[in-house]
């Protein structure tokens, strides 16, 4: 595996692939690598005919100083386990390498930028596409691959792709999970025994609610979900909503067969984790 660190030297990598016509697949993460991004790659090797893999924890897209601090950032172990899969290139920039001069940044992202995560991290999106963009001018993939598990990054990136009209084909990929639900995370390994304990009721309240999601209407399961989470022991919840996975608006009762997803959010002894799942 190469282990790159500037746009550069990884443009200079990379455009032999691109003359003589091959595949560029691109997974980008904040590292603190596990089994969910190595699944991405997985997924992402047998379409193309070269992996990279970014790890860059972005300063933009963190609204809490703390949290970045806070950051795992274990790159030798990171690398250790890269080499372990079918990852060709390892980009590895400094924060100064993609944001070298002061600059401002908007993409108008509509009703995605003002719910849920938007609406509890104020400006997270604004860095994540930032971010994505850089790094999409930088690999130029042909697919990228981002999880299920950032349900509403996923909508985000697609809707700049879109926007911006960015030649890359996205592929959403499963979340992955730990044997007992708990969705894997870089942020899990901040949590003590018995916080991780308590995590669980994130994964087992969607599950609750997708057994019912035919026989109840969507306000019950909202309702019963929220007053389980509520009463769950080290739980504090920031948000569960039920939504149309086609925009993440809101749904109600009446419902017309569309697609729904349940999406939480909650602190859990000190550390802060989403979970979604489909359920229709
Ligand atoms: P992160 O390092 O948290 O920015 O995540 C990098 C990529 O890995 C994103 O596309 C995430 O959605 C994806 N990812 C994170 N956790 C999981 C998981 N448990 N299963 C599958 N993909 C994941």
């Amino acid at each position: 595996m190469e282990i790159i660190k500037t746009k550069k030297a990884l443009n200079d990598y990379l455009s032999g692939f691109r003359q003589s016509k091959g595949q560029i697949g691109f997974v980008p993460t904040m590292g603190a690598l596990h089994a969910g991004h190595l699944s991405l790659i997985g997924h992402v090797s047998p379409l193309v005919d070269t992996v990279v893999c970014s790890i860059f924890v972005n300063p933009t897209q963190f609204n809490d100083p703390e949290d970045l601090r806070k950051y795992p950032r274990p790159i030798e172990e990171d690398i250790r386990l890269l080499t372990r899969v079918k990852c060709d290139v390892l980009f590895l920039p400094a924060v100064a390498e993609m944001y070298g001069k002061k600059e401002d940044w908007y993409l108008d992202l509509g009703h995605l930028d003002t719910v849920l995560e938007a609406k509890h991290r104020p400006g997270h999106f604004q860095g994540v596409t930032q971010i994505v963009k850089k790094l999409f001018d930088a690999v130029r993939p042909d697919v990228a691959c981002f999880g299920q598990k950032d349900f509403q990054q996923f909508m985000v990136i697609q809707y700049m792709v879109d926007k911006l009209d960015i030649p890359v084909k996205l592929e959403r990929c499963p979340t992955l999970r730990e044997p007992d639900g708990l969705a894997m995370s870089s942020r899990n390994i901040r949590l003590s025994d018995t916080g991780r304990r308590q995590a669980l009721a994130l994964y087992q309240t969607l599950r609750e609610v997708k057994k019912g999601v035919d026989s109840k209407p969507v306000s019950t399961l909202k309702k019963t979900a929220i007053e389980r989470l509520n009463a769950s022991e080290g739980v504090q919840l920031e948000y569960f909503d039920i939504c149309s996975t086609a925009d993440l608006t809101a749904v109600d009762d009446a419902g017309n067969g569309a697609g729904l997803v349940a999406l939480v959010a909650a602190w859990v002894d000190g550390v802060r984790l989403i979970d979604n799942m489909i359920l229709r």
